[in-house]
């Protein structure tokens, strides 16, 4: 179903994440016939291009990130004439006036912040001067969120000088994934797993998102972020909280953000013992290709891995930890969710050597879908035994050849910036709230002078970290 018509300026749209994600994405939109014929994407940066410029610089980012889609030259032909550019200054006034006669009155009208936050101010401000922006505009803003409970307080001030919240799409892609979506369906659309879904029957919950790539490229600005604060305080966190949250009483964007808040301030603050953090060890003896050499701070401190346990103090989770870990140059790329089940309260076949507790995956990369592992009996003459078979409910092959055709993340989010619907947007005093559970995390470590532990890359992490599930008898789930 198509959209309602619209103008998007893509602030940044010259830069990394506008070529290889959110331009990309249009366009494949485009091809699945949901944005309107007369829609544009206004691309707005520093430097001086005309519109064919731009368009033949998007041709290139699609035909290298568009997947099939960018073969369909007639569509790609289209969709370029749908493009504009103006050069514009966010911290100065060129270009403004221009962008505020381009833009059409009677459309939905978007912004997509995808510049440095150092930036937001000057453009919010700008689009308020020029009368860019209506109150039925939307912008759409970018990770990092702040680094620390006072910036992002400081960056919602900012933007809320202009905007309110609910004209504000703060992006945690993740939310975006099919299988994310999905959670919430098979949590709250059947019968069968709510009843269990709780500290009796569930022992524990592992969330893990795990790279093979190292932080190279972007070194320096990761090494003033590292694991807990890129990847810990936004994407694992919104994991857990559509994991832990209550059923909201509608599948509305401030029903579901309520109970996702609701979790963030359950959460107990987490113990030293209950954390480890690492940092990947070059392959060779050298330090080459090590993180330190990658971030180029022969003495970081900063963790490129880390896993902790966390408790969530409520009626519900009270006794069942929520294992997170997360990592770069790891064995694979892999994301999963995996809800491991409490054993069956009396074993009726003895001491019985095949059995494994149930467990719910939930893999968002690769080859998004959920499984359900139960025990059957293993079929043949061969008597009672046990054994472990997966219930399959995995969607990709449903909806294409190796799920090829699933929407990513960012082209299903920002149709729905379109649409106006923020159910799957942070809300800024949830950004907060999660801030406010990491800063301690972070300071502790900060005083302690903790070092972050060595790990060879291509291993699974560090040794320590087998250790905070052993201590519990427990073990981790392979990352494969
Ligand atoms: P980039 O450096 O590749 O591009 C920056 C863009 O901003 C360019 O188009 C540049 O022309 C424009 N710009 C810079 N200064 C400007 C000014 N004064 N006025 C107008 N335009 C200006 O950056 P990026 O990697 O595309 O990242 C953009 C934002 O998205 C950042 O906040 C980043 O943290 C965030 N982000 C990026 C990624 C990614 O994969 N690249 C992922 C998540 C979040």
């Amino acid at each position: 179903i198509p959209v309602d018509s619209f103008d998007l300026v893509v602030f940044g749209g010259t830069g990394d994440l506008a070529r290889r994600k959110i331009l990309p994405g249009l366009y494949r939109r485009f091809v699945a016939g949901q944005m309107p014929e007369d829609a544009r994407i206004i691309g707005a940066a520093r430097g001086d291009m005309d519109d064919e410029a731009f368009r033949s610089l998007v041709r290139e980012a699609i035909e290298e990130f568009g997947g099939k889609a960018a073969q369909e030259a007639e569509a790609l032909g289209l969709f370029l004439e749908r493009l504009h550019y103006v050069a514009i200054d966010a911290k100065g006034e060129s270009g403004w006036s221009v962008l505020a006669d381009l833009i059409r009155p009677d459309v939905v009208r978007a912004f997509y912040f995808s510049v440095a936050p150092s930036l937001f101010g000057d453009l919010a401000e700008r689009l308020h001067h020029y009368e860019i922006a209506t109150p039925e505009s939307r912008i759409v803003v970018e990770k990092p969120f702040g680094r620390d409970l006072e910036s992002a307080r400081a960056l919602n001030a900012t933007l809320a000088l202009h905007f309110t919240e609910h004209q504000i799409y703060r992006i945690d892609h993740y939310l975006g994934k099919e299988t994310v979506q999905n959670l919430m369906a098979v949590r709250f659309a059947n019968i069968l797993f709510e009843p269990l879904w709780n500290a009796r029957h569930v022992d524990h919950v592992q969330i893990t998102v795990a790279e093979t790539v190292g932080v190279g490229g972007r070194g320096a600005y990761y090494d003033r972020s590292g694991a807990m604060r890129d990847m810990v305080q936004n994407h694992l966190m919104q994991l857990l909280c559509l994991i832990a949250m209550e059923a909201p009483y509608r599948f509305d964007p401030d029903a579901v953000r309520d109970e996702k808040l609701k979790v963030i301030h359950a959460l107990e603050p987490v113990r030293p013992e209950d954390i480890v953090r690492g940092q990947y060890r070059g392959m060779g003896k050298g330090t080459e290709g090590s993180y330190c050499a990658d971030a180029e701070n022969p003495d970081s401190r900063t963790e490129s891995y880390v896993a902790l346990k966390v408790d969530i103090a409520n009626w519900r989770w009270k006794g069942t930890p929520f294992y997170l870990r997360t990592g770069k140059k790891l064995r694979a790329r892999a994301s999963e969710i995996a809800i491991v089940f409490k054993e069956v309260p009396h074993s009726i076949f003895g001491e019985e050597e095949g059995w494994r507790e149930n467990v719910l995956s939930i893999r968002l990369q690769p080859n998004e879908g959920m499984t359900l592992s139960v025990m059957i009996k293993e079929p043949g003459p061969g008597g009672m035994r046990l054994t472990e078979v997966p219930l399959d409910m995995s969607f990709a092959e449903a909806l294409g050849e190796n799920g090829e055709d699933i929407p990513d993340a960012y082209e299903r989010l920002i149709m729905d910036v379109i649409r106006g619907n923020q159910t799957l947007f942070m809300r800024g005093d949830e950004v907060e709230a999660a801030w406010a559970w990491t800063d301690p995390i972070i300071a502790g470590w900060d005083a302690r002078g903790d070092r972050p532990k060595g790990y060879d890359p291509g291993s699974s992490g560090p040794e320590d970290a087998l250790m905070l599930l052993h201590r519990d008898g427990r073990r981790w789930r392979e990352i494969r």
